[in-house]
């Protein structure tokens, strides 16, 4: 019953909200587990006074790091934030399996009894959320606040920018529920790409080529591929006129050698899959303006971060991915 009132009120919020783009929310379809999280983050909303997106934006990015992390390993439930067993328990805490929020409290734990059934259960999502909730709220609920309590418990600036980042998205669509994509050029575009991953040089590329190479005209559209917050625009000497985004499962997606931006495309901008941002060139190698020392291409890269650092990994299978859903939605 209170599945379905919550789907209600989704529903509704979606109708009733003046939503930037009224086709993609009208597609959308909400998974069990997003309705699920969005309820906790809501629900701790109304506990902690720190708007849901802020939840959602961290929660997001834990879940992402724990990807990429063995020692962590992946979430036993919808919430995805990580506390080691002593950090739940307490450093100096004798029982490591300890679940009493009294005895926790008293070691030092951050594990705490968010559902008040008595337990401070880090397999459960309510009480996962809660003991988070409570390092960042000593220091406030608006923006600012919120960012300095998650530099003081993160200690890296780039981990702050990338929730601030997810928190941005996700308030501008209202919603947890942003698991689309899109290929990078249009389906209809006379365009190629093979897999050239490790190959010993692109075109315009790196020594060693990080990326995929996707051969169109000039001024074919470039698309953003995932929801996510345009992090760096300009030129690069090597990549020319380019443009990177940072989506919201932390992976950073790099386009090179533009002809030029789209005009309204601004660093800090929020995209979706489908928005253009640039246009196919040759531009790089060279001073700002170089051009034409190629053949006109996309180059496209994709990097993860681990939380401590960032490498590039192939994006060929996601394009194959993308451009086969594409197709298959017309
Ligand atoms: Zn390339």
């Amino acid at each position: 019953m209170l599945k379905k009132c919550i789907v209600m009120i989704l529903l509704l919020g979606s109708l009733c909200a003046q939503h930037p783009h009224r086709s993609l929310a009208q597609q959308r379809t909400y998974s069990p587990t997003d309705v699920q999280r969005l309820a906790l983050y809501k629900k701790m909303e109304t506990v902690t006074s720190i708007p849901w997106y802020y939840y959602a934006g961290v929660d997001q990015y834990e879940r992402s790091i724990r990807l990429t992390s063995r020692e962590k390993g992946k979430p036993t439930g919808v919430i995805g934030i990580y506390f080691s067993g002593l950090q739940w328990v307490g450093p100096l805490n004798p029982v490591l399996t300890d679940r009493n929020p009294q005895s926790i409290m008293l070691f030092g734990g951050v594990g705490l009894d968010g559902n008040n059934d008595g337990i401070a259960n880090p397999d459960d999502d309510e009480d996962l959320l809660y003991s988070f909730a409570k390092k960042l709220m000593p220091y406030g609920f608006d923006k600012e606040n919120v960012a300095i309590g998650l530099w003081n418990y993160y200690k890296r600036d780039k981990a702050v920018s990338m929730i601030m980042q997810n928190a941005s998205v996700y308030k501008t669509y209202g919603t947890v529920a942003l698991h689309d994509h899109s290929f990078v050029v249009p389906l209809h575009a006379n365009y190629s790409y093979r897999d050239t991953w490790g190959a010993r040089r692109g075109y315009g590329g790196r020594r060693i080529h990080e990326g995929t190479d996707i051969f169109a005209d000039y001024g074919v559209p470039v698309k953003a591929a995932s929801y996510g917050v345009v992090e760096t625009k300009g030129w690069n000497r090597f990549g020319g006129w380019r443009i990177g985004i940072r989506d919201i499962n932390n992976i950073y997606h790099y386009y090179a050698h533009l002809s030029s931006f789209h005009k309204d495309i601004q660093k800090g901008d929020i995209v979706k899959p489908g928005t253009i941002v640039g246009y196919v060139g040759s531009s790089g190698y060279g001073p700002p303006g170089t051009s034409g020392k190629f053949p006109p291409h996309l180059h496209y890269g994709m990097y993860r971060d681990n939380g401590y650092t960032e490498w590039a990994f192939d994006p060929y299978p996601s394009l194959k991915v993308w451009e086969r859903q594409e197709r298959l939605k017309k």
